[in-house]
């Protein structure tokens, strides 16, 4: 630990960085990367054998004893083979070799990551190259090359290509826009991410009793504990101590991997916290975010801990989420999600945002579809998570200067707020207070979006590289019809009054948790996909198909083999959360009903009584893992449509059911006979 230092002193020092580089690499070399990274272009093998060797003398000097080309493949987590720098030399000696050929190109035998069907186990070798644009960094004595994945015959196997792609398409649509708006200054666009991360905390030792957090990460039962977060003690609350020797360990982790964790607190479910970095380009923040997740499982450890990270460990309390803040900025670091101060970058700003509303509005179903797995499911559309149905919140302000536009009437939102609809538009928005609306699954704060739709254990790769190719898709189409306007400031007018008047629908500002929103978003025609089976026919459709091939993101078969993907990891998760629950029950509750049963004399009334409830709920229980099991016999030799119908259907409810049961068992057995750990234990423990 490094608590005697000052942070100042060790941020970054694992990191590969800009000024690292500037100590390892010659300035002539450095200067080339630099400008091929700004243009995308391809660096020279000799830039790379000046980088590979800066790197390696970097990293040995560090300590770093071998080396890997990191990378993303679609389970969502990273992936890492080592390397040994070491090889054989001469009769007994050694040398350490890191060549260019070893930073840019490397072959991991990836037969058993998920492909959906795009490579054969026969041709196993994919291959993972260098991404010049992240920082490569050391990790356990390992030096950490963030790389690219894909199959021999070009194929993306990976979730880090499509996000590069995503920023790319957005780029050279943004700047189109821009010069047609006038602005001969910006030379490239880029996203800006900054991702919140909410977890849980948990006692290793309790945790370690349970099968269903151990295999599943959840809790598959539990009745409620008699406090839960009613009393909003613990949000924002005071910081536990042995909470904030966790936190101190992470920050100092984090930080020496340049990872700029910026604000910590208690959320609030009881044993629920956060963490929020300091925002930074997309490529980096996903890279961080996947390493984030990472390093708090393993402080965690350090601490007797565990870290869980899964959507919904608990019933009855909130879930964790992964707020994505989103934002769009040039070269020049203007925001163009700012409404700005000048009537130009007004105009700017209502643009972009109207084209931002009108492509959620076309394509919200793919946004939806981005947090749709089975842990999500769990989260989404209770009474604390966002709701499933897609809608943005822009705060009242803004609001009305939509509408004034759609109605061409001026508008008078406060003091100096004045719009003139007409050539030139001038209006200041403030940052809207009521972004405290916590119920939007996206919502406009400020300058920025923020899609709190994202599960907390998830990749944010994904749900990213959708919010820049839809936004890269509305440009393209606003500067196609810009291009061919006669007069392109007075079309300009026009074309965001048609795109926010005929996208208004998006725009819900209310209560989210509502039910009358449920039926207000069906008037509107909006769907409500409740849970990732309803997905699955949304994400490939032609609209996405034709948004994603054209905008360079996918091919039809990537899109294709990753919806194959989503289900048989959907499937998979339900199928051992099913097999898990079965477990618990023939070889936990069971045991602990028979007990307590043989315990009771019956030789007073309440003893019969209990005798009765408890003998009729173990009935109960028996027939509904009966059904479990039953249908966990049907998914035997059934296609991948039926496993999907069964696990979203059948094997869900009946997971309800035998859930319903246990926890009333639990509320009537004597504590000594209950073999899991209680919610009130596991919750209330630190
Ligand atoms: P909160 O949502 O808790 O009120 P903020 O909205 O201020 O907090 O910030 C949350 C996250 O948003 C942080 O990770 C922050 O760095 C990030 N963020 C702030 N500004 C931007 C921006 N322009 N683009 C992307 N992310 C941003
Ligand atoms: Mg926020």
């Amino acid at each position: 630990m490094n608590n005697k230092k000052n942070a100042g002193e060790y941020f970054g020092s694992l990191v590969f960085n800009e000024s690292t580089m500037r100590d390892y690499i010659p300035g002539t070399s450095l200067k080339i990367w630099q400008e091929c990274v700004k243009t995308h272009s391809v660096l020279p093998e000799k830039i790379a054998a000046d980088i590979a060797d800066g790197m390696k003398r970097w990293a040995l000097e560090q300590g770093a004893t071998h080396y890997t080309h990191w990378f993303q493949p679609l389970t969502g987590e990273t992936a890492e083979k080592h390397e040994g720098f070491l090889i054989p030399s001469g009769r007994d000696g050694f040398r350490m070799e890191f060549s260019s050929k070893e930073l840019i190109q490397g072959e991991p035998d990836a037969s058993s990551f998920p492909s959906g069907g795009l490579r054969s186990t026969f041709e196993a070798r994919g291959y993972s190259a260098w991404d010049p644009t992240s920082y490569a960094f050391i990790k356990d004595k390992v030096l950490c090359i963030p790389t690219v994945f894909c199959s021999y015959s070009g194929e993306v196997l990976d979730k880090k290509t499509p996000l590069l792609r995503s920023g790319e398409a957005l780029n050279r649509q943004a700047v189109r826009v821009l010069r047609l708006l006038g602005d001969n200054e910006t030379e490239s666009v880029t996203t800006n991410v900054g991702a919140e991360q909410e977890y849980f905390l948990l006692r290793k030792e309790q945790f370690m009793q349970r099968e269903d957090l151990r295999l599943c990460g959840r809790t598959l039962f539990g009745a409620d504990a008699p406090k839960k977060q009613e009393l909003d003690d613990h949000y924002y609350g005071q910081i536990k101590p042995e909470v904030t020797a966790f936190m101190q360990d992470l920050n100092d982790e984090l930080w020496k991997l340049g990872i700029c964790a910026k604000t910590e607190h208690n959320e609030v479910a009881p044993a629920q916290y956060e963490m929020a970095p300091f925002f930074t380009t997309a490529n980096l923040a996903n890279d961080q975010n996947q390493l984030t997740m990472e390093i708090m499982k393993r402080v965690a450890e350090k601490h007797d801990l565990v870290c869980l990270l899964s959507e919904k460990p608990f019933a009855g309390i909130n879930g964790s989420g992964k707020h994505v803040n989103w934002s769009v900025s040039t070269d020049k670091g203007e925001n163009l999600f700012s409404p700005g101060k000048t009537p130009a970058e007004n105009t700017r700003f209502l643009l972009f945002l109207a084209a931002f509303l009108k492509g959620v509005d076309e394509y919200y179903e793919l946004l939806r579809s981005a947090a749709a797995y089975a842990g999500n499911d769990n989260r989404l559309g209770g009474q604390e998570a966002p709701p499933a149905i897609i809608s943005v919140f822009i705060g009242s302000e803004l609001e009305k200067v939509v509408d004034s536009i759609i109605h061409e009437k001026a508008y008078d939102g406060g003091e100096d707020a004045s719009l003139a609809i007409g050539r030139d538009v001038l209006l200041h928005i403030g940052r809207d207070n009521t972004d405290r609306n916590r119920t939007s699954p996206l919502a406009f704060t400020g300058n920025k979006f923020e899609f709190r739709m994202v599960g907390s254990s998830q990749s944010i790769a994904s749900p990213v590289a959708y919010l820049n190719t839809i936004m890269a898709q509305e440009l393209k189409e606003v500067a196609d019809e810009l291009e061919t306007a006669d007069d392109p400031k007075e079309a300009l007018m026009g074309l965001i009054r048609r795109m926010l008047s005929e996208h208004r629908r998006i725009v819900f500002n209310g209560n989210g948790y509502d039910e009358a929103w449920v039926e207000e978003a069906a008037r509107r025609g909006l769907k409500n996909l409740k849970n990732t089976a309803q997905t699955v026919p949304e994400y490939a459709s032609e609209k996405n198909i034709r948004l994603l091939t054209e905008n360079g993101i996918y091919s039809r078969k990537e899109i294709e083999s990753r919806n194959e993907i989503r289900v048989e990891k959907y499937c998979s998760v339900i199928t051992i959360e099913a097999r898990t629950l079965d477990q618990m029950i023939r070889r936990g509750i069971f045991g602990a009903v028979n007990a307590y049963l043989a315990s009771l004399t019956q030789n007073f009334y309440y003893e019969k009584q209990l005798y009765e409830e408890v003998g009729q709920l173990g009935n109960d229980l028996y027939a509904a893992v009966g059904r479990l099991e039953k249908y966990l016999g049907e998914l035997e030799g059934a296609g991948a449509a039926e496993r999907l119908a069964i696990c979203s259907d059948r094997l869900t409810a009946a997971m309800k059911d035998c859930r319903a049961v246990v926890d009333k068992l639990e509320t009537l057995i004597d504590s000594r006979f209950w073999p899991y750990p209680t919610y009130t234990e596991l919750l209330f423990a630190i």
